[in-house]
């Protein structure tokens, strides 16, 4: 029975709550080079850009963010991903997906500032998704892709409180001075809008 031990001292007690604490402290601490963050969106693969591809920001305390801004690569997913590591390119944007599965690369952080709406005023109030494919190759555009992207687009709009419709999900070809085509005449806008308010 535990009434017939001798009760520790309060001076034994202190003790061996020091003594205790030693070893915690010694721990070595995890070295924060090591440490790779969360990407934004659950289930998306962290797949850095290069830092000099981006403006470091801390949106939306920073610029607010106002609009999704829908791209098509014009290239494969995998060199997409290598372009955007690149310190040459000066290009980048927040997401890719791939054609094939929908499956989801994170380059930048939604808090700092992509660089693909190809202006300032467009970078800083937007995220930016890439869409593996061509604007000519509709194939390229699977259930998947449509499926994963509108999920992405859909949790976009809710964390930042962005109407999901064509003003605030524009294509690229929509920002004003822009001399690109994407995502193109195959981009099914309504079902994409569609979907996004579906998700
Ligand atoms: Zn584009």
């Amino acid at each position: 029975m535990e009434l017939a031990r001798p009760r520790p001292s309060r001076r034994r007690l202190l003790q061996g709550t020091a003594l205790a604490a030693v070893p915690y402290a010694l721990l070595p601490r995890p070295r924060s080079g090591t440490q790779v963050p969360a990407p934004d969106h659950h289930g998306a693969e962290w797949q850095p850009a290069s830092t000099a591809n981006y403006t470091v920001a801390n949106r939306p305390t920073t610029h607010s963010v106002e609009q999704v801004i829908i791209h098509v690569t014009q290239t494969a997913f995998t060199k997409t991903l290598s372009v955007f590591q690149n310190p040459a390119k000066q290009v980048s944007a927040h997401y890719v997906v791939r054609s094939a599965d929908g499956h989801i690369a994170q380059c930048v952080r939604e808090a700092d500032i992509a660089w693909h709406a190809g202006g300032w005023e467009h970078n800083t109030r937007s995220v930016g998704i890439e869409h593996e494919g061509w604007v000519d190759r509709p194939e390229y555009f699977t259930d998947a892709l449509y499926e994963e992207s509108a999920g992405l687009t859909a949790a976009i709009c809710a964390k930042y409180g962005i109407p999901m419709d064509r003003r605030h999900i524009i294509g690229h070809y929509e920002v004003p001075g822009t001399d690109h085509t994407d995502p193109g005449p195959h981009w099914d806008w309504s079902r994409y809008i569609r979907m996004v308010n579906s998700a």
